[in-house]
């Protein structure tokens, strides 16, 4: 683990442990790595702006991969499992008939593919 910061020493203990205990309950491997550069930057976004990556996205990685970077401070926990489902080719691809599913049981409807977005297009 890679960790980019100036804080006090507790916090980051505390939130080191909370990183190995989700990748432990995920089940990474030995050496998955964890880039972590707790940016400050919020998610906010304006009153009728549709937000863009730079608000949504707090990581990235790549598919099998035994790597994740996580730059957001804001909800890195989040971010990290989800990052772990990317790089450990969790993805699903959802059928049609799952879609259809979805959708009669949210009440009709079409659903947006952003609830997808870790499905393989
Ligand atoms: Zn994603």
């Amino acid at each position: 683990m890679y960790i980019w910061l100036n804080v006090d020493p507790e916090s980051v203990l505390n939130e080191v442990s909370l990183c190995f205990r989700i990748l432990e309950f995920i089940g990474a491997s030995p050496g998955f790595c964890v880039n972590w550069w707790r940016i400050p930057i919020s998610r906010n976004v304006a009153p009728n702006v549709f937000p863009t990556r730079s608000e949504v996205n707090g990581g990235w990685t790549r598919s099998g991969t035994n790597e994740v970077f996580i730059y957001r401070f804001e909800e890195w926990d989040r971010v990290l499992i989800h990052e772990c489902i990317h790089a450990l080719s969790w993805d699903v691809s959802p059928t049609l008939s799952l879609k259809k599913c979805l959708e009669h049981s949210l009440g009709g409807g079409k659903l947006m593919d952003a609830l997808f977005e870790a499905a393989r297009a």
